[in-house]
């Protein structure tokens, strides 16, 4: 009798790097933890992860002629217009590592992003799945919490969190003993602002996936590892049919 010891045919882990997982996007206020869960679903799914910051640094470094148009208008201290992001979106998800799935990451933040992004993807040629929408939500008062929590060193400039990450003795640097400091963009009335402007742009963004049942909820007040499970959760329920 021989043994197989490959794993093709059963619903094992191997079949998650190999599958079609078409794209995700991931929304979450500052603080929500965002950025790691993107980054574990997208290892654990073997798709990148497309943050639209990222294409923006890397069209200007490379000189691309968006990139050269978005370097203008960055340095006259605007904001980089939608037709601009959407053509390095549209351009970054062509790319065959990309094939499979990827995850969205600082996109769509906006209603007119998130309708753009249902066209577009309508649009391709192959007919791809449509978007799975997760949602950390964690309540106003623990974010404020944790994002209030920094403290900067300044003499060796390590970055504590008196919550997450705290320095051996209160308030003192574990490097240089030097009293640490609470930055201008770590104030609570900085935080607190950056926070409602979070709120009041992307309310109608989750409002919209909401009404046409596509919100996936997923509880980031729970440890990062639950979240992430939540999250694989969604995803395979998403996409099981
Ligand atoms: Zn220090």
């Amino acid at each position: 009798m021989v043994v197989s010891t490959s794993s093709a045919g059963t619903s094992g882990s191997m079949a998650d790097t190999q599958k079609a997982i078409g794209p995700i996007v991931l929304l979450g206020p500052p603080g929500a933890g965002k950025g790691t869960q993107a980054k574990r679903i997208a290892e654990h799914y073997g798709v990148p992860q497309v943050s639209t910051g990222d294409i923006l640094r890397a069209n200007v470094a490379s000189g691309t002629e968006l990139g050269k148009k978005a370097k203008a208008i960055m340095e006259s201290g605007n904001l980089v217009p939608d037709e601009l992001l959407f053509g390095m979106v549209a351009e970054r998800v062509k790319q065959p590592d990309a094939a499979r799935g990827y995850i969205l990451d600082g996109f769509p933040r906006t209603l007119a992003q998130a309708e753009w992004l249902d066209k577009f993807l309508q649009n391709q040629q192959d007919a791809p799945l449509p978007p799975v929408v997760a949602d950390i939500q964690v309540s106003y008062n623990e974010l404020l919490g944790r994002l209030t929590g920094r403290r900067t060193c300044p003499t060796c400039g390590r970055i504590y969190n008196v919550h997450l990450s705290p320095p051996k003795v209160d308030e003192l640097c574990d490097v240089d003993g030097s009293k640490l400091v609470t930055r201008k963009d770590d104030e609570e009335s900085v935080i607190a602002e950056r926070l409602k402007a979070y709120e009041r742009q992307t309310a109608p963004l989750t409002g919209y996936y909401q009404s046409s049942g596509r919100l996936h909820v997923l509880d980031g007040s729970r440890p990062i590892d639950e979240v992430t499970a939540q999250a694989f959760k969604v995803l395979e329920q998403a996409r099981k049919k």
